[in-house]
């Protein structure tokens, strides 16, 4: 076979297989941007500005795996880098994406998607309910993307729980709402609901017990070695179970314990937010949630009221290697140990009615 019949052979193959192009090549993944240290502060009263939030590709998992995250600096619940990280798997079956971004930045969103990829948008996949991650839903839903999530994240956003004030939420707006959904099952943790082949990625949705919400989803790069996280783990601020939305800090540690048996030394976890890391990073965290439960625990046991377990300051010891590190970080993970160690309320249709504190 001479040279131009190889070539147009090659050629050939490319056409009718052009997934297959699309393997785990050495040298990822390669970070470009990685998120702000700080510490970041912001005035009295500031509000976000959203005009000045850009969102750039931060990550690339494979040649056809990018991570999207926003600016750092100026969003002052991620001050870090703004939003909910997003996951884009393009190529010729189209995108797929992990989370969906702040309504506020949707179309600077999709602008950074169409500056590497014209493929139409196919599929959305949430990991949880929280805004950064789900914000933009509807408007990629009108680019076509067809939204995965588990049910509970479906209750959640159609009946959403009571404001912190005791009014009612806002009315859903119905075109954000996942159209599939699937269920957690406790009798099998960590088998994928859905496992989509393309681009030639097998991409597993994996449904997650109760954790950081009652309705979270990772999910899996398989030919990556990729893992999105979500917000159960997090390396910026302390952890946040939102146990209105039926999430449990005894929800996380299981969590981190189930993507101990999932991943493999070398796999990239992506959490939602913060750096980026692998499973054994993941330790030291879950240390930290089984001491401060413990601690959190006995002094309740005494009878102690909730203002004395937040001004025993039990997390001293962690706030050094703790980046963001803020006393409203501290003092919400705390008070969450303390609500789940006594009298913890049960999850009905994805949520809990928690207790107020005067
Ligand atoms: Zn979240």
């Amino acid at each position: 076979m001479n040279r131009r019949a190889l070539l147009s052979l090659a050629l050939a193959l490319f056409v009718v297989t052009p997934a297959s192009v699309w393997v785990q090549q050495a040298g990822y993944p390669i970070e470009i941007i990685p998120p702000g240290k700080g510490p970041f502060t912001f005035p009295a009263g500031y509000q976000t500005p959203w005009d000045r939030i850009q969102i750039k590709v931060t990550a690339k998992m494979s040649p056809n795996l990018f991570v999207l995250h926003g600016s750092e600096a100026l969003d002052p619940a991620h001050p870090d880098a703004s939003g909910g990280r997003v996951m884009v798997l393009f190529g010729p079956d189209g995108v797929l994406m992990v989370d969906t971004e702040n309504r506020q930045v949707a179309d600077k969103t999709l602008q950074a998607i169409r500056a590497f990829t014209t493929a139409p948008i196919k599929v959305v996949v949430n990991t949880h309910i929280h805004g950064d991650h789900t914000g933009a839903n509807a408007f990629f839903a009108r680019q076509g993307g067809l939204i995965f999530a588990q049910e509970n994240l479906r209750a959640e956003m159609v009946r959403p729980p009571r404001r912190a004030d005791g009014q009612p939420a806002p009315a859903p707006d119905m075109a954000a709402v996942p159209t599939v959904t699937y269920n957690y099952d406790a009798a099998a943790p960590g088998r994928p609901a859905v496992t989509l082949i393309m681009n030639g990625e097998t991409v597993d949705f994996i449904p997650m017990m109760p954790s950081h919400t009652a309705g979270d989803t990772i999910v899996r790069f398989r030919n990556a070695n990729v893992i999105y996280i979500e917000d159960f783990y997090r390396n910026f601020g302390y952890p946040f179970a939102d146990q209105a939305n039926g999430g449990s800090i005894k929800g996380m540690l299981d969590a981190i314990d189930l993507i101990e048996k999932l991943a493999d030394p070398k796999t990239t976890l992506v959490p939602g937010h913060g750096t980026l890391v692998k499973r054994q990073d993941l330790l030291p965290y879950r240390a930290m949630l089984v001491d401060i439960l413990a601690k959190v625990k006995a002094l309740r046991d005494q009878g102690k009221t909730l203002k004395d377990v937040l001004a025993a300051n039990l997390t001293a010891a962690y706030d050094k290697t703790t980046l963001g590190d803020t006393q409203q970080s501290k003092d919400r993970f705390i008070t969450e140990v303390y609500d789940e160690v006594k009298d913890f309320p049960g999850i009905v249709d994805g949520k809990r009615t928690m207790p107020a504190y005067p």
